[in-house]
């Protein structure tokens, strides 16, 4: 597990979330077994906001930036927001986890919509 973030960090990470509590993180993300689980865990603690105005242009869309949210799950189902450096670190992981993540997650909701719309046309 890496160090996280400094005493300058504005989310005080170190403050709201003790290192006890980043080992209990960190132990529950290593006993996930199966990597597509470890992209659930990943994907429902960061939550990506779109941070260009919506259009039907496609190459706008491909063009999408987004900003992220990085949070942790501490004691009884509490949210703790975090930086990134804090939160990578409490995985031990690297930024691409968090690409692959949300990547996954966007698919499934992609794949959902298409399959939606599908039987919407076949009724
Ligand atoms: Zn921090």
């Amino acid at each position: 597990m890496g160090p996280g973030c400094g005493e300058t960090c504005c989310y005080k990470c170190h403050k709201n979330i003790s290192q006890d509590q980043r080992q209990e993180i960190f132990a529950q993300f290593y006993a996930i077994e199966e990597t597509p689980r470890k992209w659930d865990f990943v994907a429902r603690l960061v939550e990506a906001k779109d941070v260009q105005r919506r259009t039907t242009d496609r190459q706008e869309l491909s063009r999408r930036n987004y900003t992220y949210r990085y949070n942790l799950i501490i004691g009884n189902n509490l949210k703790v927001p975090a930086c990134k450096k804090f939160f990578l670190d409490t995985l031990a992981q690297s930024e691409q986890i968090i690409k692959t993540s949300l990547h996954k997650k966007r698919g499934r909701v992609a794949q959902f919509l298409h399959t939606k719309e599908r039987n919407i046309k076949e009724l």
